[in-house]
């Protein structure tokens, strides 16, 4: 099939004016411009009109099982007393008020063109209950092993038994011990290794906030109070940064992806400087959760100048108000308006493919990758067609996922 648009964005080479995508079977075989890619005989040519054909984008940090929590919790006075007021809401909700939330998430997400989804999986017993999976998605695996009639083990026996219990062409699974105060360290080697084993990508929630930064620097704080209330052992606090902790005990390392680390300090600058650039960490910054929670500013210029591999997730509804990835370039681009368009669209496609180890499968037009594309409405101006596409803020206008024309889903 010969795709057609007014503007191909490949993002690994030039835009394309009149541009033409070829896609066999779920991959892409040839890109170039209309006069270079005259259709074969007897091949179905799709011309999408005036449109840029840019490829589908990634999210690399969401939790689909909160699609139904936008604006449940408003104005909490910190990180804390949100989480307490999530656990409070999660307990109420019933098995098919979370499968209702993923399929809403999901919809949402599709509306506005992301075609790939890391999702944290807090209930992963409901994964074989869904449909096959519409857009390509990873869900990663919750460990927590902080009450202590939950071992190490028995949360990595859980993760192993999860599994296997569904496959589709579109899904898959990694590991995501939950965060420095809710997992062990013996857990996070042990999904380590786990993830090694069965080469899945791994991902934790890192120096989100000020008061996980108290907990680990200064044995204080409200989140220090409220796990020490939960009988947390609380002997891991008092020494290091939360990222500095992990690393330095060797729980985390550069094939991670880490999400958040808003809040971090001259050690944590000082050890990552110290890293050889290709042994830096990907980190997702999610711009809409960082405004609602007003953690101190996020380092981007800092950490891209060190190399650090920047992707841009959503994070949940329970702390953004939309599941836009473009609505999320746009709130990070007023913070950092020097990052160009490219720059910005970077962080939903090559960004995160680098990090998931899909360098030239995903989040590109290129030979070889996965046929995962989407159409945003465009004047056909070649500089300011990025520029153009992270301004819509309506859905997309056409979809293809692994070689499919997808259908939208109306909620
Ligand atoms: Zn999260």
């Amino acid at each position: 099939m010969l795709l057609r648009s007014r503007i191909v964005l490949p993002m690994t080479t030039p835009p394309l004016l009149d541009g033409a995508v070829r896609v066999a079977h779920n991959r892409i075989t040839d890109v170039g411009t209309a006069a270079q890619l005259p259709p074969g005989s007897g091949e179905e040519v799709l011309d999408l009109g005036a449109v840029a054909l840019l490829p589908g984008l990634i999210n690399a940090h969401c939790h689909l099982d909160y699609s139904s929590l936008r604006h449940a919790i408003t104005a909490p006075a910190g990180f804390t007393e949100w989480v307490q007021r999530l656990n409070s809401i999660k307990r109420q909700l019933s098995n098919d008020d979370i499968l209702d939330a993923i399929r809403r998430g999901y919809a949402e997400a599709q509306r506005f063109g992301t075609t790939t989804i890391c999702s944290m999986a807090a209930f992963p017993d409901l994964i074989p209950q869904l449909p096959p999976a519409r857009l390509r998605t990873w869900w990663f695996y919750e460990m927590i092993d902080i009450r202590h009639r939950n071992t190490s083990d028995d949360v990595v026996a859980g993760a192993l038994s999860f599994f296997d219990a569904r496959q589709d062409d579109l899904t898959q699974f990694g590991l995501n011990p939950h965060a420095p105060y809710t997992a062990s360290l013996l857990l996070y080697r042990l999904a380590w290794a786990c993830a090694q084993q069965n080469g899945m990508p791994l991902t934790t929630h890192v120096s989100e906030s000020l008061e996980e930064s108290e907990m680990f620097e200064k044995s204080s704080g409200p989140l220090y109070a409220f796990l020490e209330g939960l009988l947390r052992p609380m002997h891991d606090c008092g020494h290091d940064t939360p990222f500095g902790w992990l690393w330095r005990n060797g729980a985390i390392g550069s094939d991670w992806l880490l999400a958040h680390m808003n809040d971090l300090k001259a050690s944590d600058f000082a050890l990552l400087d110290a890293l050889p650039k290709d042994r830096l960490p990907n980190v997702v910054h999610c711009p809409g959760s960082h405004a609602y929670f007003k953690h101190p500013p996020f380092p981007f210029a800092r950490l891209a100048g060190m190399g650090v591999n920047i992707s841009v997730g959503t994070d949940s509804l329970a702390s953004t108000d939309s599941l836009s990835l473009l609505s999320e370039l746009r709130k990070l681009h007023l913070g950092e308006p020097g990052l160009s368009a490219e720059d910005l669209l970077h962080t939903v496609t090559l960004a995160p493919a680098r990090a998931l180890g899909k360098e030239g499968e995903l989040g590109c037009i290129s030979p070889g990758a996965l046929a995962d594309l989407i159409a945003i409405p465009c004047s056909g101006h070649l500089p300011l067609a990025a520029a153009e596409c992270i301004a819509h803020t309506g859905p997309v206008s056409w979809m293809m996922v692994d070689g499919k024309i997808s259908e939208f889903e109306t909620v």
